[in-house]
C-alpha cells in the first residue's frame, strides 16, 4: 500500500512538470491551428489579384473581418496601392515566395532571396516588413528552418480545394461551414493565376465566403489576422497550462493530506509551517549499532521523520542556490530537534522508540546534529528515489541554478538519497539545551511534498560508515 502511494507520487511529479520541460526544449514551432474562444483566422494565398482581391476586401469590410494575405511577390509587382489598402484596412501581409514555386525546387539561397524580394515589396507599400511566411504548397524543408531567422511559418488547419472552379460555390460552402469552429486557420485563394489553379475560381470562393461570414457572425465568431490568432493562442495555452498545474498540485496536496491521515503523521511543534512530521513505525533495515552501545534492529520501533513540504518549498523558493537551501533546512532541523525530543518523550505512542529515522537527499551536515548517515542499498527503491529527488531538485530550484549545480562534480553527492538514524538517547540531549530557541519561520505556504521520502518500508543499509 505504501509503495503504491509512493509510486503514485512519482507519476504525478512527471505529469505535472514534464510537459513544461518538453515545450521549452522544442520551442520552435510551425503555426497551424489556434486555441481561441470565438476567433477564426482567414488566410488568402497567391494574390494579390487586381480583380478579385478588391472584391474580397469589400466583403471582409462588410463583416468587419480581418484576414491574412500571403502574397506572391511577382503578383504584387505594380500593385502598391492594393498592398497599401490591405494593410490600411487592418489585414496582415505575409509572404508566399516571389514566384509560386515549391521550395524543394529551389536552392536555399534562392528561397531566401525570394522571401527578401517579396518583403521589400511589402515594405515599400506599407513601411513595414512582414514576419509571416507560408511556403507554397506548405512544403517545408530543413533549409527553410535555417533560412527563416525571425520568420514565423504559418500553415493551416483547413483547406478546401477552392482553387478548382468545378468544385462549385455550393460544395465549397458546405465544406467551409464544417470548419466553422474556434481556432481554425482557413486556407483560401484570392488569385487563380498560379499553376494548377483556375483563373476564376476565386469567384466561387467569394460566394462561399459570404455565407461563411454571415453564419459566423450569427454565431458570434470574429475573424482575426494571424498575429492576433497567435497571441490569443499563446495566452490561452498559458492559462490552460497553469490551470493544469494548479489542479495537479491540489491533487498532490490532497494526496499528501490523505497520506498523513492514513499513516497518522504527527506534526512536530506548532510552527507554521512546521519542520517535520513523524510517525511511529517498525524498523525494516539491517541492524545498526551506535558508539554509545545502543542498537537498532529489524522490528524495533522507530520514529520516521518527514520534512514538511511547505517548509521545504518556501525555503527553496527564497534561497539563492540548492546549497543555501540545504543550509537553511539544516538550521530548521536543528531548531526543531528540541521540540521533537520533548514531543517523543511525551507521546505515549512513541514509548519504546529506539531511534529517529528518515530518508533524504538533504544530509549535508546531518552528522553534526547527531544523525548517522548511511547509503541506501542499490535497488529499485534507491533508484526510484534518486529519480524522484532529481526531479524535485529541478522543480524546487530555478533552472539556471540547477544547470550550474549539475555541472559540478558534487551532483551525485547532492541528489543521492541517504538514510539518517539518530539513537533516542542522543535526541533526548536536545531536550535539555535551548529548547526555547525554536523560531517560527513565518514563511508563506507553498506547494511541494516532503523530500524525506515518505513511505520507506524496507530500507537496507549497506554501509556503516557515515558519509561525511
Ligand atoms: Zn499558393
Amino acid at each position: 500500500m505504501e509503495n503504491i502511494l509512493l509510486w503514485g507520487f512519482y507519476v504525478m511529479t512527471f505529469y505535472a512538470f514534464l510537459p513544461g520541460l518538453i515545450s521549452r526544449t522544442f520551442g520552435f514551432r510551425v503555426f497551424k491551428k489556434g486555441k481561441t474562444e470565438k476567433e477564426i483566422g482567414l488566410t488568402f494565398d497567391d494574390g494579390p489579384d487586381p480583380h478579385y482581391t478588391p472584391q474580397l476586401l469589400d466583403l471582409l469590410a462588410r463583416y468587419n473581418a480581418k484576414a491574412t494575405f500571403f502574397i506572391v511577390g511577382s503578383h504584387a509587382e505594380g500593385q502598391v496601392e492594393l498592398l497599401r489598402r490591405i494593410h490600411e484596412e487592418g489585414h496582415v501581409l505575409g509572404i508566399h515566395n516571389y514566384v509560386h514555386k515549391s521550395n524543394w525546387l529551389m536552392r536555399p539561397k534562392t528561397v531566401k532571396h525570394q522571401i527578401e524580394m517579396t518583403n521589400d515589396l511589402i515594405e515599400r507599400a506599407t513601411g513595414q516588413r512582414s514576419t509571416y511566411y507560408r511556403p507554397p504548397w506548405g512544403i517545408i524543408n530543413l533549409f527553410d528552418y535555417s533560412n527563416m531567422g525571425h520568420m514565423q511559418i504559418i500553415l493551416w488547419s483547413a483547406l478546401f480545394g477552392d482553387w478548382r472552379i468545378r468544385l462549385g460555390a455550393k460544395r465549397l460552402e458546405k465544406r467551409m461551414l464544417k470548419k466553422l469552429s474556434p481556432g481554425q486557420v482557413l486556407l483560401l485563394h484570392d488569385c487563380g493565376m498560379t499553376f494548377g489553379a483556375d483563373r476564376d475560381a476565386p469567384r466561387n470562393m467569394l460566394e462561399a465566403l459570404e455565407t461563411y461570414l454571415e453564419k459566423g457572425k450569427q454565431e458570434g465568431y470574429s475573424f482575426v489576422g494571424i498575429d492576433k490568432m497567435i497571441s490569443l493562442t499563446d495566452v490561452n495555452r498559458k492559462k490552460q497550462q497553469s490551470l493544469f498545474k494548479r489542479s495537479i498540485i491540489s491533487l498532490w496536496l490532497l494526496w499528501e493530506r490523505a497520506f498523513h491521515f492514513l499513516f497518522r503523521l504527527k506534526v512536530v511543534g506548532s510552527g507554521d509551517p512546521p519542520a517535520f512530521h513523524y510517525r511511529v513505525t517498525k524498523y525494516g533495515g539491517e541492524s545498526v549499532s551506535f558508539e554509545d552501545g545502543s542498537k537498532v534492529e529489524k522490528g524495533d520501533r522507530i520514529a520516521e521523520l518527514h520534512f514538511d513540504n511547505r517548509m521545504l518549498s518556501s525555503l527553496a523558493a527564497t534561497s539563492k542556490s540548492p546549497l543555501a537551501t540545504g543550509i537553511r533546512i539544516l538550521r530548521e532541523v536543528e531548531r526543531a530537534l528540541p521540540r521533537l525530543a520533548k514531543q517523543l518523550k511525551a507521546d505515549p505512542d512513541a514509548a519504546g522508540v529506539k531511534a529517529v529515522y528518515g530518508v533524504t537527499m538533504i544530509h549535508r551536515g546531518a552528522d553534526r546534529l547527531g544523525f548517522h548517515v548511511y547509503k541506501l542499498k542499490e535497488g529499485l527503491f534507491a533508484r526510484s528515489t534518486r529519480v524522484y529527488l532529481r526531479v524535485l531538485l529541478k522543480v524546487l530550484t530555478n533552472t539556471k541554478q540547477y544547470d550550474k549545480t549539475r555541472k559540478r562534480k558534487s551532483e551525485n553527492e547532492m541528489v543521492s538519497p541517504r538514510v539518517l538514524l539518530m539513537p533516542i538517547p542522543r535526541l533526548l540531549t536536545y531536550d535539555q539545551d535551548n529548547s526555547e530557541a525554536v523560531v517560527d519561520t513565518g514563511a508563506p505556504a507553498a506547494l511541494l511534498e516532503d523530500t524525506l521520502a515518505a513511505s520507506v518500508q524496507d530500507p537496507e543499509i549497506t554501509s556503516k560508515t557515515t558519509a561525511f
